[in-house]
């Protein structure tokens, strides 16, 4: 989910690689590592935290060579410690590998690889990979085709760049994690985006899933299901300075479009034929589960307010409880309340006093988050990772996606164990979610009708059902990156008070799922009474008339709970532009941390 860089050629390459590393920084990571191949070695160097730390530690103990990869780490399997951060290598020594995103198999692969006598020195599942390609070495393979066979043998997504101590070419392969390649005079890199070598070279070949390449000193060949195949290299105009965010002006916007691959992530390997399985949680007795609390704060509680309706329809006793307010009125917990904490960063200070609090209640605890290894996930019994990879916008918006989606399938996790009758999630739907999120992205709409309200008043967010927490969700994107002042309301509730408020200086974002939308209408027709201009956000092929509204904002179709989701994405991307039309700090709002560790 993070970084890869590797170089090779004629000349020394680790001061590349080093630089690659800078540059891969600010997609965020916890560790990183770097190897170097060798006449007659590999060498590696790797650890947690710093990048600037593993460089001194590189300059000061590494040797040159004309091959090296380097790896900057988001954990999803195993704590951010100097032991997972990678490359990993084989029982000898000889293998080195870099790798990001999730190897489905690594269970039954380590099984199999220990039962052959293989020892592992890491948490990852990134080890099975040098264990592999040391197993078909040693089966007499040619190096090449030893790392075949390996690649072969991997399901899940995967970039991979791999070194062979006295083979002096670099492997790589993609599978579902992005890997470019750079053609420089006389250096070849790979990056996981171009950026990483920006500086070398500007000539980039894009690869595609189920490419295996081969680097020399001086060539390289692509082949896919055994056939070489030719890749077009493509010339980019960006700068060094500017392609941090590749082509995004802002950390928020990029991260807006990582959503589709952020979901793949979170869904990854977890929804099988049988239905759901959550490797982390096989542990978690699901059957004793009598109610479930969400504690959770900000875009977390609306995540988990979304979930408490979904446990609810099936029958599961569920409530969301503002962490921030647990501690003054904790409900009475035993071990069949299964208290969940959801935070995306897993530091959050307010969420950890009320996990602490349900714990010692004798509540059973779990932990839904982002980062592994944080505070939340020791000090719950359970944990869950989203894998929305790492988040610079401060604003949440792809962890909030992750959340729910990963939210989604802990809720069908427990319902699953609770009897046949119960109408399941549409899990072919969650399934397609990404695409759906994909082609909602690719929409002008929300830029357009954003920059026509940035001047208004106030902004009102309706919905109901699942867009209840969306609408919550979409007033606070708003006031977080755009300052202006917005509120979310179940659209039900607008006739009970905020009626109000409302002028014709107060546009209204009304959210549709395709369920019950007849009675959303009815408040629309409220609020156009008193004058306001109202923004439908609505799924294609609905049979609400467009013309009802004064712009539209549109969703693929799908299943009315994912259509709330997809809903969000417009919203995050007119809260996007309206704080881009007033020229706001839009990953660094004023007033507003990353991580809240404070109550
Ligand atoms: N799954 C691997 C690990 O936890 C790779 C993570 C990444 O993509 O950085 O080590």
């Amino acid at each position: 989910m993070c970084g890869i860089i590797a170089a090779i050629g004629t000349e020394p390459v680790l001061a590349s690689v080093l630089r690659g590393l800078q540059n891969l920084e600010y997609r965020g990571y916890d560790s990183a590592g770097v190897a170097v191949g060798l006449d007659d070695s590999l060498a590696v160097c790797k650890r947690a935290g710093q990048i600037s730390a593993l460089v001194d530690d590189v300059r000061a103990e590494l040797p040159d060579g004309t091959r090296a990869i380097g790896h900057t780490r988001w954990s999803t399997h195993g704590p951010p410690t100097d032991a997972n951060a990678h490359p990993h290598t084989d029982c000898t020594g000889r293998v080195a590998v870099v790798h990001n995103g999730i190897i489905e198999n690594h269970e039954v692969l380590k099984a199999d690889l220990r039962d052959h006598g293989h020892r592992f020195t890491s948490d990852t599942d990134t080890e099975v990979v040098a264990h592999l390609v040391e197993q078909c070495l040693e089966a007499g393979d040619e190096t090449g085709v030893a790392v075949r066979q390996a690649i072969d043998r991997l399901a899940g997504s995967y970039a991979v760049a791999i070194l062979v101590d006295g083979d002096d070419r670099v492997f790589a392969a993609r599978n579902g994690s992005p890997l470019a390649l750079g053609v420089g005079a006389d250096t070849f890199y790979l990056g996981s985006d171009a950026p990483a070598f920006v500086e070398y070279t500007d000539e980039v070949v894009y690869l595609e899933d189920g490419d295996l390449v081969t680097l020399s000193p001086t060539s390289f060949e692509v082949s896919n299901d055994g056939q070489l195949v030719t890749r077009p290299a493509e010339t980019i105009d960006w700068t060094p300075g500017d392609a941090r965010k590749g082509a995004y002006d802002h950390f928020m916007l990029k991260e807006i479009h990582e959503q589709p691959s952020a979901i793949e992530q979170t869904i990854r390997g977890r929804l099988t034929d049988d239905g759901v399985r959550l490797e982390e949680l096989e542990a978690l007795d699901f059957g004793a589960v009598e109610a479930v609390h969400f504690v959770a704060c900000g875009t977390s509680y609306h995540a988990s307010l979304y979930c408490e309706q979904l446990l609810r329809e099936r029958g599961v006793d569920a409530q969301t409880f503002l962490a921030s307010e647990y501690s003054g009125s904790p409900p009475p917990v035993d071990e069949r309340v299964l208290t969940v904490a959801v935070t995306q960063s897993g530091e959050t200070a307010d969420t950890l006093e009320a996990v602490r609090i349900a714990r010692a209640e004798g509540a059973t605890t779990l932990a839904v988050t982002n980062v592994v290894g944080s505070t939340v996930t020791r000090a719950c019994d359970h944990h869950l990772l989203i894998r929305a990879g790492p988040e610079i916008g401060v604003a949440a918006t792809k962890t909030f996606t992750s959340q729910i989606t990963a939210l989604v399938l802990l809720a069908e996790r427990i319902v699953q164990d609770r009897g046949t009758d119960i109408q399941g999630y549409p899990l072919d739907e969650l399934a397609a979610l990404s695409d759906n999120a994909a082609r909602t992205l690719e929409s002008p709409q929300a830029e357009a009708v954003a920059r026509r309200y940035a001047d208004a008043d106030s902004f009102f967010f309706i919905g109901r059902g699942p867009c209840y927490p969306v609408a919550l969700e979409g007033a606070l994107k708003l006031k977080e990156i755009s300052y202006e002042h917005a509120e979310g309301f179940p659209a039900g509730e607008l006739k009970h008070g905020p009626l109000a408020l409302v002028t014709p200086q107060t546009p209204v974002i009304a959210l549709f799922s395709g369920e019950n939308d007849r009675n959303t209408l009815s408040n629309v027709r409220e609020v156009q009474a008193r004058g306001a201009p109202v923004i439908g956000v609505v799924p294609e092929g609905s049979d609400l008339v467009y013309e009802d509204f004064d712009d539209v904002l549109t969703v693929p179709d799908t299943a009315p709970e994912l259509t709330a989701v997809l809903g969000n994405l417009q919203l995050q991307l007119f809260a996007y532009h309206v704080a881009d039309a007033l020229d706001r700090a839009i990953d660094k709002p004023r007033n507003l941390a990353k991580s809240v560790t404070v109550e």
